[in-house]
């Protein structure tokens, strides 16, 4: 995710001051442990429990940096690829409570707050939600299909702390299919435009599918250009098992040959994903999932191990990060990791330097200033 510098500073400041003293009760690594006190079902798909195993290059300082904040799961709309609205199908009329939101980001202390659902927007307390993180300091994305932006919009206050990031996975026809409703694609393009023309921060969300042409993808970013927008996010697809549609998903393969070009999108356009997260999504380099560095906490609780995958919920943040066999996941340990290259499995590592190379440092100072 890409900030304004002051804000890149203080993220900068806060990731130095864990990785210098990182809690020493968030370090456990609990991968042999697979007892009947284990709420988690391991799949072992690497070495047996009690093998030796690598040890994974940021043991010893695990934080979190983004917390995905679910108020609710219900929406407006019915994606083709989307996970949330089948998995919490049972449980979709629950909402957090205003107080159970703000405790969970107290609770984590991530100095960044995605708020994501579910559609956000719906959720009645949206407005003084916003207004309690920005009271707490936080960096906030709020992640929304854009069809109710225009409704809600008075109930917020520009802030440079705060972006509307817009979930856009194509140009009209290929977005209103994807999202399985005509007219979606020229809401939100009148959601966005209404968010810059009040002073709002915005971003564009795109996911990328087995079906989308990259080529579209530039179009889109071309024809956005009007708005003067703060950014695009992109990221593959991860295979939800609770989507029946597996022919959307990619492999790993597919996905290097789906970003081989990323690099000329890069220099045209503002992404805010990080140049070393983007050489991991065209298999230049590899990158261990750090995926608790983006806690997810919903109406059902901490959600482990991940955004994605689901193996429990914890009561507290606390138990989800002394509790959660962290080293069981990721490429190579568990079958449901094989093909995920997500950034909320996979940033994090960017962001905090793992795999490092020469030269990565000055290319982040590039990406940040422009
Ligand atoms: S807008 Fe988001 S939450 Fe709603 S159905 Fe689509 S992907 Fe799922
Ligand atoms: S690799 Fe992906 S699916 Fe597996 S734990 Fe990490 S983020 Fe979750």
């Amino acid at each position: 995710m890409r900030f304004p510098i002051s804000m890149t500073a203080g993220m900068a400041r806060y990731i130095f001051r864990n990785k210098r003293q990182p809690r020493p009760e968030w370090q456990q690594d609990h991968s042999a442990d697979n007892g009947a006190s284990n709420p988690f079902k391991i799949i072992h798909h690497g070495p047996e429990p009690g093998a030796h195993r690598a040890p994974h290059p940021m043991i010893g300082r695990r934080f979190p940096l983004v917390l995905m904040l679910e108020p609710l799961h219900a929406c407006n709309l019915t994606c083709t690829g989307c996970g949330r609205i089948r998995e919490y199908e049972s449980t979709i009329t629950r909402k957090l409570s205003l107080e159970q939101c703000l405790g969970a980001v107290d609770e984590c202390g991530a100095p960044v707050v995605s708020i994501c659902g579910g559609e956000p927007l719906l959720y009645p307390e949206i407005g003084r939600l916003v207004e309690g993180l920005l009271k707490r300091d936080k960096h906030i994305y709020l992640c929304t299909n854009g069809m109710l932006i225009r409704k809600r919009l008075g109930e917020f206050t520009p802030d440079p702390r705060l972006f509307f990031n817009v979930h856009l996975d194509g140009l009209e026809q290929s977005h209103d299919r994807a999202v399985e409703r005509e007219g979606v694609f020229k809401e939100a393009v009148e959601g966005l435009k209404s968010a810059k023309q009040a002073g709002f921060k915005v971003s564009t969300n795109t996911t990328v599918y087995q079906e989308t042409d990259m080529r579209e993808i530039e179009a889109l970013y071309e024809f956005l250009e009007q708005f003067h927008l703060d950014g695009h996010m992109l990221s593959p697809a991860y295979g939800y098992t609770s989507v029946d549609d597996r022919e959307i998903f990619m492999t790993r393969e597919d996905v290097h040959r789906k970003f081989k070009d990323i690099d000329r999108l890069a220099e045209r356009f503002r992404l805010n994903s990080t140049p070393v997260y983007l050489d991991f999504l065209q298999g230049r380099r590899d990158l261990p999932c750090t995926a608790w560095g983006n806690p997810t906490y919903n109406t059902l609780g901490w959600k482990g191990p991940c955004y994605l995958i689901t193996d429990g919920h914890y009561a507290t943040f606390e138990e989800l990060m002394t509790k959660t066999p962290w080293e069981s996941y990721g490429h190579g340990q568990d079958p449901r990791c094989e093909h995920c290259m997500v950034h909320c499995g996979y940033e994090p590592s960017a962001a905090l330097g793992i795999n490092g190379k020469p030269g990565d440092a000055l290319r982040l100072l590039r990406w940040i200033l422009r």
